[in-house]
């Protein structure tokens, strides 16, 4: 945990001076003050308030609140990853290098209008990184915490047609879980994942690896249902995927099949397709995840069960190793 913290001020301090040279008057972070003694260690559970966090990102970059009763903890933030994703500072590999524009423009929507194209896109995460690789942080929440937090939800507009949330679902213990896209009818209206046409020949390609439904958890990157059956946007699933996120630390499987693109690019935070992905193991905080094709596609093209029944066969083995 320490050497995480460690890990983690030193990027916060990149962060900052990189700020700092790129002219942020705003900017007032008493650098000498971010120190691993800050901070006391996990057992005493100290919290990092957000007026904490907020020391560390520019005013005017308007850090939201973070929502969770209990996302100010340590524990919580206690990662690169979840930190970033929690603040604004997940935005900042944006920014352009060495280039100094005022401080006031510092937000998303005038990065966009004002800065050239190029500038604007992120670089790769290894330039920013380095081989800095991250483990999944423990959890100390559970899933009800999780469902708390969650709540009667209407933090993007999918609420609007919702008839149930959709919740993930399946054995908490589990070594495999899946991970798809969004409800579709038969979900919503019974609030399961995975119960209609596509649940049921998922449950068939789980039994086709000797294991049972009961085995496994299973969940989705949106948890209501997408008018029309529609792929999420990415700030619908943006605003989702903590939770599921936070639900893969609880459980802490062997292994995740992210069924098709959507549940492919959004855990994985990767623009590359299902296509070329599929078959080979990728890694998500050190647990291995097998992209595959999603059960509604092979519905459609039944010609296509052969490529899963290939991926799922690694997974078996994987898991039986
Ligand atoms: N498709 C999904 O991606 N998830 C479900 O729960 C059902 C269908």
């Amino acid at each position: 945990m320490r050497n995480e913290i460690s890990s983690l001020l030193a990027e916060i301090k990149e962060q900052v001076l990189y700020m700092q040279e790129l002219g942020a008057e705003n900017f007032n972070v008493d650098l000498p003050e971010i120190k691993l003694s800050n901070f006391k260690t996990q057992s005493s559970k100290t919290e990092i308030s957000q007026k904490r966090l907020e020391r560390f990102v520019p005013t005017d970059l308007q850090l939201p609140t973070i929502e969770t009763p209990k996302a100010n903890t340590l524990k919580e933030n206690s990662t690169r990853h979840s930190l970033l994703e929690s603040t604004k500072l997940s935005r900042l590999p944006s920014l352009p290098k060495r280039n100094s524009f005022p401080t006031d423009k510092i937000n998303e929507q005038a990065r966009e209008k004002e800065m050239p194209k190029q500038l604007t896109e992120e670089p790769p995460q290894d330039l920013l990184f380095g081989d800095f690789k991250q483990t999944l942080p423990e959890s100390n929440e559970t899933i009800e915490d999780i469902r708390l937090d969650i709540g009667n939800c209407v933090r993007c507009p999918l609420h609007e047609g919702r008839t149930k949330i959709v919740h993930s679902k399946g054995n908490l213990a589990a070594d495999l879980m899946f991970v798809g896209e969004a409800p579709g009818a038969n979900e919503d209206a019974e609030g399961v994942p995975f119960v209609g046409r596509a649940g049921e020949l998922l449950n068939k390609i789980i039994a086709g690896i000797g294991l049972k439904r009961e085995d496994v958890f299973v969940g989705n990157v949106n948890r209501c249902r997408p008018p029309g059956n529609r792929t999420p946007t990415l700030p619908e699933a943006h605003t989702c995927r903590p939770f599921l996120k936070r639900e893969i630390a609880v459980v802490r499987p062997k292994v995740i099949v992210v069924l098709g693109n959507t549940a492919t690019q959004n855990l994985l935070d990767t623009k590359v397709g299902i296509t070329k992905l599929r078959g080979e193991f990728q890694d998500y905080f050190g647990i291995s995840v097998m992209p595959t094709f999603h059960p509604a596609y092979l519905l459609r093209d039944p010609s296509k069960k052969r490529e899963v029944w290939e991926d799922m066969k690694k997974v078996r083995d994987f898991l039986n190793k």
